[in-house]
């Protein structure tokens, strides 16, 4: 059984999209799941709101001082991941954070250090990997070998406070590193029209094996949210996403039976480790795309 103390309580922090699928996979976790051990005390906003789902809303001071409290949820904009993340592990609660965890790699080496230290756990979340085309697609490329590859994301606008391109897209870098294993960055650039909205970042990366990976990420209002592959292979070439039955259990729900399985200590250590290297590979390579495509423009100015 549940009993009251070894529960983990949690507070969600931000109520938005991702705050409120939080609250609500909370309220009714998947049965027999480690996801059981979570039970939502209360929901932090910058804003004074009602009860949202019937949990009530908490001063922060609260939250970092309740001994029934061991989890913070992160599910705001990404501008104020990093404060929340590093005022929570600072008190010595677990940190489930929706991705990307911080805005320059340094930082987040800086909070995973910092939640090491601490004793704590800190998930970043990747529901990308968690979808059933993408785990048909990836699949489908095991054991291929990748002559060249081209992701085009459109979507958008970006939203205030979501930062660079290559952050706020980092689903789509995950995408190509969990596909195509560590890559590196030769060049990047970015088109803005700030009036207009409109954005488009393109990113040239090439992987161990010198195969080259053109990622874009194009931002305008009116734009829907697609992604356009193209993978050639020595064998093939795949142009679609495979189609995939939707799974029973929801990406967010999948996610939070790994961070609560996290929590018990039953993710294998090398598991941890290989996490852990992916996140900080992708907000490196996030990083060095935001300095090349920075220095471009300032040279075309
Ligand atoms: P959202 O816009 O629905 O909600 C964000 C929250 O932050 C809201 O409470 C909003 O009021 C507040 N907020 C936003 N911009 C603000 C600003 N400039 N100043 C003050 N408050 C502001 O966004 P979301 O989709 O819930 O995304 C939240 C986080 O979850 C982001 O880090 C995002 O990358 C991540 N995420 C979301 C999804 C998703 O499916 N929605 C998936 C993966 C990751």
């Amino acid at each position: 059984g549940n009993s009251e103390k070894d529960m983990f309580g949690s507070v969600v922090v931000g109520i938005g999209t991702a705050g409120f699928v939080r609250i609500r996979d909370m309220l009714a976790p998947l049965p027999s799941s480690a996801a059981e051990k979570l039970s939502v005390k209360g929901f932090i906003s910058r804003r004074i709101l009602e009860e949202q789902q019937g949990v009530k809303q908490i001063t922060v001071e609260d939250a970092l001082s309740r001994d029934d409290i061991k989890v913070a949820f992160v599910c705001t904009e990404n501008a104020a991941h990093e404060e929340n993340i590093r005022m929570f592990l600072e008190a010595g609660k677990h940190v489930c954070v929706e991705y990307p965890m911080a805005m320059t790699h340094k930082t987040a080496v800086e909070l995973w250090d910092l939640a090491q230290e601490k004793g704590v756990v800190l998930h970043e979340e990747h529901i990308e990997l968690l979808t059933a085309d993408f785990k048909q697609l990836k699949k489908d490329v095991a054991g291929k070998r990748l002559e060249e590859g081209f992701l085009h994301f459109t979507g958008g606008p970006l939203k205030p406070g979501f930062g660079f391109p290559a952050f706020s897209g980092i689903a789509r870098l995950t995408w190509l590193v969990d596909l195509f294993g560590e890559l590196s960055v030769t060049a990047a650039s970015m088109e803005e029209d700030q009036q207009n909205k409109y954005m488009k970042m393109t990113a040239q990366l090439i992987t161990k094996e010198q195969k080259p990976l053109t990622w874009i990420e194009e931002w305008a209002p009116g734009l829907s949210r697609a992604k356009d592959i193209n993978f050639r292979f020595d064998s093939c070439t795949i142009t679609q996403l495979p189609p995939a039955t939707r799974e029973p259990v929801g990406i967010f729900m999948q996610d939070l039976v790994l961070f609560s399985q996290k929590l018990l200590g039953q993710v294998p250590r090398d598991q941890l480790h290989a996490e852990r290297r992916r996140v900080l590979h992708c907000l490196e390579l996030a990083d060095r795309i935001q300095q090349l495509s920075l220095q471009g423009s300032a040279q075309d100015t």
